[in-house]
């Protein structure tokens, strides 16, 4: 099962952890994977291999656009802090997983046998299903990704040199990889508006698929409606929501009912999928590439692969009339990746499993913000992420973004210095 190390007199069995992506989940799973060992006895072989050689503190890419933030402010070179930690990182991206043998190959051409292979790979955008919304067509912008949060940056710079008479739409498409990144940016974009005197003159809209303002992907929380309704009212923001958007031309986008939407700047956040090389494995992920879990991790396919943080599947008991994704947050991701690593841990050294806990009844926990005060943003808390809950608040105040900038830094410090999450 595992590689054996002659030390002297002593045999020791290695088992070989192999982990998928190094952001929220990945990161997690590996620190937590290499403290369930530590002074075990048990030996570990721990390897992260990564698209992506730095942590991308995702949450921050809100404000790249306004140039409140660039990529050298949010990520952290991974290398110098795994090899202090002693795992073994790899920044290449996994091209094949070949279950039958347990090994990896990755687009350096090497080959990674594993164990137990922890699936943290996230998303990739889906721009598939409304024609001309990839920002590669030239019409609509989006911020899921630090690069295209960069070109949005341009888009914006354009835009305020020359604001034209048609405004700005922020928007969610049908299935929407994060709805609360399009309410931040829609609430940052008036904020902005705002700060450069623009706000009276630019028309700002937001749509959705949701069924009412607050909504979220998670069928809303107490008091979200009126909160949400309220700020976009002060801030002048325009909702039209229940509404798909099918298609984005030229300066104009289509909604499903027909109607025609012009813009001058246009941020759309699109559905996310798997990504392809875990979508290619045969029978392990839904149509949508996310891989079937139960509540400790294991996938449904094979209890020697873990899937967790966007990576993981996760279905609604609700049903809208535009489809909605959820959003799977940083939070949930990160306590799905250590109930991940502390199972194999348990399983390795034949110790109890830990209690497992499915994404709906991990507890909700966010800031989302407006870009500064007076709004500032709102925290959104629930005891769990579906209801019924037991409880549930969202709690506007200008502190948030101040809080939000204080967690930001508190993450990349934490990141940078190889801290296991508190
Ligand atoms: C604009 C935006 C704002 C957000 N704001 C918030 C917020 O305020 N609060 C919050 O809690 N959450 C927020 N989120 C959600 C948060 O970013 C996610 O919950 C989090 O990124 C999930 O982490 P993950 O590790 O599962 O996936 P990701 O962060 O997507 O990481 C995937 C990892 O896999 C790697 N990878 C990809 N393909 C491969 C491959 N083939 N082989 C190996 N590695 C691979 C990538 O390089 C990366 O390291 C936001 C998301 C976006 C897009």
């Amino acid at each position: 099962m595992s590689n054996i190390l002659q030390m002297g007199a002593i045999t020791m069995a290695s088992t070989r952890v192999l982990v998928l992506g190094s952001n929220f989940a990945g990161l997690t799973a590996a620190l937590e994977t290499q403290y369930a060992f530590r002074g075990t006895g048990g030996g570990l072989d721990l390897t992260v291999l990564s698209k992506s050689d730095r942590f991308v503190f995702t949450p921050s890419q809100i404000w790249v656009p306004f140039g409140k933030r660039e990529a050298d402010d949010i990520t952290v070179p991974l290398g110098p802090v795994m090899s202090r930690l002693g795992i073994h990182f790899v920044p290449s991206p996994a091209t094949r997983i070949d279950r039958a043998t347990r090994m990896v190959t990755a687009a350096n051409g090497q080959v990674y046998p594993y164990d137990y292979l922890v699936i943290a790979t996230g998303f990739r955008n889906d721009f598939s299903g409304v024609p001309g919304m990839d920002p590669k067509d030239g019409f609509a912008n989006t911020i899921t990704t630090l690069p295209e949060a960069e070109r949005t940056h341009q888009a914006w710079l354009k835009f305020i040199r020359d604001p034209g008479d048609r405004g700005i739409i922020v928007g969610a498409a049908p299935k929407a990889g994060c709805m609360g990144a399009a309410y931040e940016e829609v609430l940052n974009m008036a904020y902005q508006l705002k700060r450069i005197r623009l706000n009276k003159r630019v028309p700002l809209t937001y749509i959705s698929g949701e069924p009412f303002l607050g909504h979220f992907g998670i069928n809303g929380m107490a008091g979200a409606k009126p909160a949400v309704s309220m700020f976009f009212k002060m801030t002048g923001i325009k909702p039209v929501i229940n509404a798909a958007i099918e298609s984005v031309s030229g300066d104009y986008l289509t909604l499903a009912d027909g109607s025609v939407r012009p813009f001058d700047l246009a941020v759309l956040i699109p559905p996310f999928v798997g990504v392809d090389v875990v979508r290619e494995v045969e029978g392990l992920t839904d149509a949508g590439g996310y891989v079937p879990v139960d509540e400790n991790y294991h996938s449904a396919l094979d209890p020697r692969i873990y899937a967790v943080g966007i990576a993981a599947q996760v279905t609604t008991p609700w049903v809208t009339a535009v489809a909605l994704g959820v959003p799977k947050t940083g939070f949930p991701s990160e306590v799905q990746a250590r109930i991940a690593a502390r199972t194999i841990a348990a399983e390795v050294l034949g110790t109890p499993a830990p209690v497992g806990k499915a994404f709906k009844d991990i507890p909700a926990i966010c800031l989302m913000d407006a870009g500064g005060p007076p709004f500032g943003g709102a925290m959104i808390l629930g005891s769990t992420m579906f209801g019924p809950r037991k409880f549930s608040a969202i709690i506007p105040g200008p502190q948030v973004h101040l809080m939000k900038v204080l967690f930001e830094k508190y993450f990349l410090f934490k990141v940078r210095h190889g801290l296991r999450w508190q």
